[in-house]
């Protein structure tokens, strides 16, 4: 007889794919026993079933590849664990390249993978094909070998997670559709099914391609799509079982071994979006029909790597909708618009590998209230206002899917669903030769071409130096010897009001802000591990009423982080004010001098300092001017009522010319502020480094007695010292290109990578900056006095390291 539905549980799991198991695996793990997991229908009869089954490991992020690390390892060990097999082998992955330009993405690749400490062999088309001899090699300019990637069942890696968690306690039951949740006042009560509604405080939806619908119907927004994915299954010819995985991506295709035979599926550059209108009915253990017109672009392609598979029957053409998301990456965490709404969903073809790990983090997020690293590339609250919009979600979607195998190219843009989100300057800045990038939506000017040098507004792709590189040398002296105004509208902008706002915010913030009205505090913002949540600017613009200022990407992120720490006792409310303003920030040695030939107020460093904010007179519009800087000379923020945006910007523009005012892009701030050591959230900083790694203690009120959230975890660091801290490094040779990942060398032994790199150009030179780290503590002295190399495309080059920042506009000089 079927066991009976409890009637309350302290955690609910929505969907028994594999992610769904994974993750009741492990709430069972860390002992939360009181978990029930419901399946629709039955285990795997959503997507999980017909997944091909290859688990690779190496990705662009150092946590999400020790995320998939995590799942390999999982797999090892889970058969003899539960006494269920699961088909894995770890036979090894090959990845091969055609071109000179693919072989530099691998050997970048294979640098990326030894910084994380991934192994990754080079290997020359003839050893290639000794590990792959069905395949042609006379267009093989190399190989990489990643011994520990592997494959395995999907349905079997599935059902033993499921008895696992079992095994742990945990409750599963199939046939069990939640049909709904109960919520009341923002607070989850219960789940509703037709077998009845059990009680819980948290659910977690892992319900594949029905997440987005599911979530929305709550208010939570989970941008995913259903995208057919085929692959072909032959009869079996012979093929050894312990062949390695194979990924071709300049043919964009993939193999693996299947009981003889291979199974070859690819990424065609014109995917099918399926489902727009919503998933059909009775969806399970359900596939869609072969579509061989659309697969013969992908077999043309694999008949030239094997030719073997002319002669070869094709047991079937398998066509599985899968979910894909608009940046390729899954969807994990807490959704910001409810408390105790967990998502594990949009795996992109790679939720078998990812399963392990994605289960791993979202349960401890679920248990602890974060996740056990920093998990930004998949975070949910990545995500902003255009990912609201299924139909621009599907676009972008079906872009990253067909770029899936193609170059990923440093500092690569999206094309699709763009223009969205755009400045009022967009036309006017276009109009002058703006090439721009994309940020959540926001079109953003990342260089300016030269229109009456016949240049053009447009990237060209390279792993060398790209065609901008002499733009934005322009930019950059304009910024150090003159003055530019970059467009940074996109600027996530919050208001914090009440009558507690200064109570919260300096529980919040780490730095000071219980400052005078006027006052401006750059702070960072602290987990309970003294990790870097949010790195902010603060203006004190009222008594109750603070104006904070964030990356374009981090809308989302920093808005809940915020808001969620505001204590429940106190009153002040967080408002999102980002369309509200334009920013201009006016920046360069002559931008006081620009701004006073244009504003009757006093602007002058008496009346004016740094670190204050200002209302000032333009054309009759009310500018907060921030006196702040990222590019490490004079400078002010204008934050501008958006409908006066064009009005000043053309007041400015006329009367700074004589001044050497000109446009400038990001591209220009990425490479001032390299100069001058600011550091970047997102790569430098985030949520796995402090702001005494990071070089930041300088900005902790560590002198105050006043308590703030992370307080605690510093206190330990100063006094116990810390195991890595943020150092920059310059190449001798000034020609070399880094683009982050590179590892570092201390006398000869790895100590870390880069998390930023890029070019200086007043130094002349490339400017990485990366942690050293070492188990037994790391001084400043450790750092300094350190002989070091970074390896780049497995080249390694020596280079200079400090600690101080580089550029000093005081000094008039480069101190490296
Ligand atoms: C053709 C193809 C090939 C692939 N090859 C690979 C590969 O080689 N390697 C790899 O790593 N990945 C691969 N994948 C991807 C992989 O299959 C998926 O990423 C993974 O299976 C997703 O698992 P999931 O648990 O998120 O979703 P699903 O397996 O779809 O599970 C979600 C479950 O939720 C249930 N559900 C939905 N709504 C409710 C509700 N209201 N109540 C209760 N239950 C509900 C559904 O019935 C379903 O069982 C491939 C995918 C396809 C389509």
């Amino acid at each position: 007889m079927a066991k009976e539905l409890p009637k309350t549980a302290k955690t609910v799991v929505i969907g028994g794919g594999i992610i769904g198991c994974s993750t009741a695996y492990h709430l069972g793990k860390l002992g939360w026993t009181d978990t029930v997991l419901l399946e629709r229908k039955k285990l795997t009869s959503g997507t999980t079933f017909h997944a091909a089954g290859l688990v690779g490991q190496l990705r662009t992020n150092a946590n999400i590849t020790q995320l998939l690390g995590y799942s390999v390892d999982l797999y090892k060990r889970l058969e003899e664990e539960t006494g269920l097999g699961t088909g894995w082998k770890m036979n090894g992955g090959l990845r091969l390249a055609c071109n000179e330009e693919r072989w530099t993405e691998v050997r970048r690749q294979a640098t990326t993978a030894q910084s994380f400490g991934l192994e990754m062999q080079l290997l020359t088309p003839q050893e290639a094909f000794d590990l792959w001899p069905l395949m042609t090699i006379d267009d093989l300019v190399g190989a990489a070998f990643l011994p520990t990637d592997g494959q395995a069942n999907p349905s079997d890696i599935t059902q033993a997670l499921a008895k696992g968690a079992r095994m742990s306690g945990v409750s599963i039951f199939e046939d069990t559709e939640v049909l709904d949740l109960e919520i009341d006042k923002g607070k989850i009560r219960a789940v509703v099914t037709a077998q009845g509604r059990i009680e819980c405080e948290r659910v977690v939806v892992c319900a594949g391609q029905w997440t987005r619908a599911f979530a929305a119907r709550f208010g939570v927004n989970v941008p995913l799509v259903s995208v057919e994915h085929q692959y072909i299954i032959t009869e079996s010819f012979g093929v050894p079982s312990n062949l390695p995985t194979l990924r071709d991506p300049d043919r964009l295709t993939y193999y693996k071994e299947e009981v003889g035979g291979i199974v070859m599926g690819g990424y065609e550059p014109n995917p099918i979006a399926w489902a727009a209108n919503g998933i059909p009915e009775g969806f399970h253990y359900t596939l869609l029909d072969s579509n061989f017109d659309h697969f013969e672009q992908i077999m043309e392609q694999a008949l030239g790597r094997v030719p073997a598979l002319e002669n070869v029957g094709v047991k079937q053409l398998l066509n599985g909708p899968e979910s894909f998301t608009p940046d390729g990456n899954f969807i994990l965490g807490e959704a910001p618009e409810l408390k105790n709404f967990f998502i594990g969903a949009g795996f992109n073809a790679f939720g078998i590998a990812s399963a392990g790990g994605a289960g791993m983090a979202l349960a401890e997020w679920v248990a602890k209230g974060e996740p056990p690293y920093d998990l930004w590339p998949v975070d949910i609250r990545r995500f902003g206002r255009p990912h609201f919009d299924t139909d621009w979600v599907r676009t972008r979607t079906l872009e990253a899917y067909g770029k899936h195998y193609t170059m990923g190219w440093p500092f690569e843009e999206h094309s699709s669903g763009r223009p969205c989100r755009k400045s009022p300057l967009y036309d006017r800045l276009k109009a002058q030769g703006a090439c721009f990038g994309e940020k959540l939506g926001w079109e953003r000017p990342n260089w300016f071409a030269d229109l009456f040098a016949n240049e053009e507004p447009k990237d060209v792709y390279s792993y060398t130096r790209q065609n901008w590189f002499e733009a934005v040398g322009r930019e950059h002296k304009a910024v150090r010897e003159a003055a530019v105004i970059f467009d940074q509208t996109s600027f996530a902008k919050f208001v914090l009001k009440g009558r507690d706002a200064e109570a919260a915010l300096s529980w919040i913030a780490s730095n000071d802000v219980a400052k005078s009205v006027g006052s401006l505090v750059y702070t960072q913002m602290l987990n309970d591990k003294g990790g870097i949540e949010c790195d902010v600017t603060v203006a004190r613009t009222a008594e109750n009423e603070y104006y904070i200022v964030t990356g374009t990407g981090f809308a989302t992120h920093d808005f809940n982080w915020i808001a969620r720490n505001i204590p429940a006792e106190m009153h002040a409310e967080l408002v999102d004010v980002t369309s509200a303003y334009s920013v201009l920030s006016l920046m360069g040695p002559n931008s006081r001098a620009v701004l006073e030939k244009v504003t009757g107020s006093d602007v002058s460093n008496a009346a004016f300092p740094f670190g204050q904010v200002r209302t000032i007179g333009i054309a009759g519009c009310p500018v907060r001017a921030l006196r702040i800087t990222y590019v490490g000379e004079l400078g002010y923020e204008l934050h501008i009522p958006i409908e006066y945006a064009t009005t000043v910007y053309d007041v400015l523009m006329a009367s700074g010319g004589e001044l050497g005012l000109v446009n400038a892009g990001y591209r220009a701030i990425e490479s001032c502020r390299l100069e001058k050591g600011y550091r970047a959230w997102g790569s430098d900083i985030g949520p796995d480094h402090t702001p005494v790694e990071a070089g930041l203690g300088w900005a902790v009120k560590m002198r105050k007695n006043i308590p703030f959230r992370g307080r605690e975890a510093i206190e330990r660091q100063l006094s116990g010292g810390v195991k890595k801290r943020l150092a920059c490094f310059v190449p001798d040779d000034a020609d070399a290109v880094l683009l982050g990942r590179e590892t570092i060398y201390r006398d000869g032994k790895r100590v870390g990578w880069l998390s930023s790199g890029g070019f200086g150009y007043t130094l002349g030179k490339p400017i990485g900056y990366g942690y050293v780290r070492n188990p037994d503590g790391v001084t400043e002295d450790f750092v300094l006095s350190g002989t070091y190399e970074l390896d780049i495309a497995r080249q390694r080059i020596p280079c200079k390291v400090s600690l101080a920042p580089l550029y000093d506009p005081d000094m008039a000089r480069i101190k490296a």
